[in-house]
């Protein structure tokens, strides 16, 4: 979108520049300033004169990794080139970036320039003026999340040039955030774990059963099929999901996970990333698409833009890997008005604009009214604390200090009982084993999320919930651990450690927005179908953009498969299609 920048003075800093002599142009300064960051203090060294800006570094900063610390790694040689301070700051990350620009308008205003001038877009580009670019490619892929990252990586072995556009200024949209690990059935790593039970018909079942029956069983098989040879193909391009455990709404041990504990999204992102950069593959950060070129009922492009370019990008098949579109309030009340007032766990890119997009070509679209809540997300922030939380141990216990459901049921069912207890909210309770055995919890307790107590008593006084109940809550649990049998709600799986090693901790939760599972309509070759039931020759959808694979409700890690799975297929065939014209074999 073009940018129209805002003449912004706050009465404050006219207040501060009054205060201080204006220094003469010519006069140069380098000279610090602070920001309010999410987490601290951001200071910025700023180095300008009454009219330039020359350099500006974020010196400290405590921000989010590959959110805010993106912001201080792009906005400061963007504030450079614009000479401005009136640019758009990183999406995703617009605290740090306010914060950068306060700190440079303190760090100017207390040393005797006037940052107003710098409050105006400078430069023609800045104003809004557009260069028309042309780019041509064998398979362009819309989004750099698990789904296109894979894609591309595939594609590419195929021996197709690639491009892939990502409309924010980091790749890994929602699969950054994937905290638990990969479902797959049939694996090298399931059968070295003695793991026999669990293999690729318990999987599909599973996935019907989670989903309500919703799903689209072709899909589901197709996953479930693909799934084992897409974690050996992970292994091989060196992201190895060695580690195997349950995962909520199932009995079955799916979940692969990264040796060392790591968020599976975080660690595969990575590695994909770094096999596209290995590949020569080009990634186009902060670049839009916006519309499919069609000819002759094909797809044959994107139109795409930038800050300074309006992209023409021909190719000879499309990808698109645009993720949900959990962060699109108005798209989700239309199908559901109860959420308004939700949180979501969403990066602020899941829009839904891959959808739009199929649909103004034709596109057909399935289940689009199914949205998941996830049963625990810490309310402050959107924080997702992880389900495998419970699935290596944590309970749920409400504000009368009790457990009222199976912990490790459906994330519909347990968002619904959740709803039902006092507050709409309850308390994910863990202990010290888990932290010592999971990074994400350490990462919640650092960030402040928790509530901890050396007892029960004290932990039960820390959450505000009754002593007494909430200490035989425990005492019953760590029972029902010792004998493998949970009597008050059938729990039967992440039971393997009791809740016995002080510390104690506690994080409130409630349901917030997790998944859309609806989306585009496609075949299992990952082709997307149109409103009459017939392909869109040259048209591909792979990840949470598509819709079917999770019917009425996801389970938790079939995210992951979901994009590895169908993000190979769509590489492999979008690569043959713009080679051969003809589908390659789908693995
Ligand atoms: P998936 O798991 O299906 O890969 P993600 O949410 O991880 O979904 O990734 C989708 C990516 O697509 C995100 O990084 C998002 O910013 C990007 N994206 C969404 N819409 C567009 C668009 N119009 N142009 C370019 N990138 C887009």
């Amino acid at each position: 979108m073009r940018k129209l920048f805002a003449i912004a003075l706050s009465v404050a800093m006219l207040l501060t520049m009054c205060a201080v002599p204006a220094l003469a142009e010519g006069d140069r300064i380098t000279a610090t300033g602070v920001g309010q960051g999410i987490d601290g203090d951001v200071v910025v060294q700023v180095e300008a004169d009454a009219t330039t800006i020359y350099d500006v570094q974020v010196l400290e900063q405590n921000e989010t990794p590959g959110l805010g610390s993106v912001a201080a790694e792009q906005l400061p040689g963007k504030i450079v080139e614009a000479n401005s301070i009136a640019i758009d700051g990183i999406s995703g990350a617009t605290v740090t970036s306010d914060a950068i620009k306060d700190a440079i308008r303190q760090a100017l205003s207390e040393n005797g320039i006037d940052p107003a001038p710098f409050e105006i877009a400078q430069s023609a580009a800045d104003a809004g003026e557009m260069t028309a670019e042309t780019i041509d490619c064998d398979v362009v892929i819309v989004g750099a999340g698990g789904a296109g990252l894979t894609a591309a990586v595939r594609a590419n072995q195929e021996g197709a040039k690639v491009l892939v556009l990502e409309k924010m200024p980091f790749a890994g949209g929602n699969s950054l955030k994937a905290s638990g690990g990969m479902n797959c059935a049939g694996t090298k790593f399931q059968e070295a774990a003695g793991i026999t039970d669990s293999g690729v018909q318990e999987f599909i079942e599973d996935t019907m059963n989670g989903g309500h029956q919703l799903n689209d069983l072709a899909l589901v098989t197709t996953m479930a099929e693909n799934s084992a040879e897409a974690v050996e193909w992970l292994e091989s391009i060196g992201a190895p999901l060695p580690k195997v455990a349950a995962t909520g709404g199932t009995t079955h041990k799916y979940l692969h996970s990264p040796e060392d504990g790591s968020p599976v999204g975080a660690y595969l992102v990575a590695k994909l990333s770094e096999e596209a950069e290995k590949q020569g593959i080009e990634v186009m950060l902060n670049t839009t698409a916006t519309e499919i070129l069609m000819d002759n009922g094909a797809a044959v492009g994107v139109k795409a833009e930038d800050d300074k370019h309006d992209y023409t990008i021909n190719a000879k098949a499309v990808i698109l890997a645009t993720g949900g579109f959990g962060a699109n309030f108005p798209l989700m009340c239309k199908y559901n008005p109860s959420l308004k007032n939700a949180v979501t766990t969403n990066h602020p890119g899941a829009t839904g604009d891959g959808i739009g997009m199929a649909m103004a070509v034709g596109a057909a679209t399935v289940d689009m009214d199914q949205i998941q809540l996830h049963p625990t997300v810490y309310q402050a922030t959107s924080m997702l604390v992880s389900e495998k939380m419970r699935s290596l141990g944590s309970i749920l216990v409400n504000q009368e200090g009790k457990r009222f459901t199976n912990d490790l049921a459906t994330r519909d069912a347990v968002s619904a009982a959740e709803l039902e207890q006092t507050g709409g909210y309850a308390y994910i309770v863990f202990d010290q084993n888990l932290v010592d055995n999971n990074k994400s919890a350490k990462e919640y307790i650092e960030k402040g999320m928790a509530v901890t107590g050396d007892t029960y008593e004290a932990l039960a006084e820390a959450m505000g919930v009754p002593v007494d109940a909430f200490v035989e809550t425990m005492n019953t649990w760590n029972e029902a651990v010792a004998t493998g049998e949970d009597k008050e709600f059938g729990r039967n799986n992440g039971m393997d450690a009791d809740l016995s090693t002080a510390p104690f901790y506690a994080i409130q939760i409630a349901p917030g927005i997790h998944h859309t599972m609806g989306g585009i309509k496609i075949d299992t070759d990952t082709e997307v179908i149109d409103t009459e039931g017939n392909v869109i020759p040259g048209l591909f959808a792979a990840g949470e953009t598509t819709g079917g694979v999770h019917g009425g409700n996801r389970i938790g890690g079939n995210a992951v498969c979901d994009f590895v799975v169908f993000g190979r297929i769509a590489g492999a065939n979008a690569a043959a299609y713009a080679g051969a014209e003809a589908l390659a074999p789908a693995a």
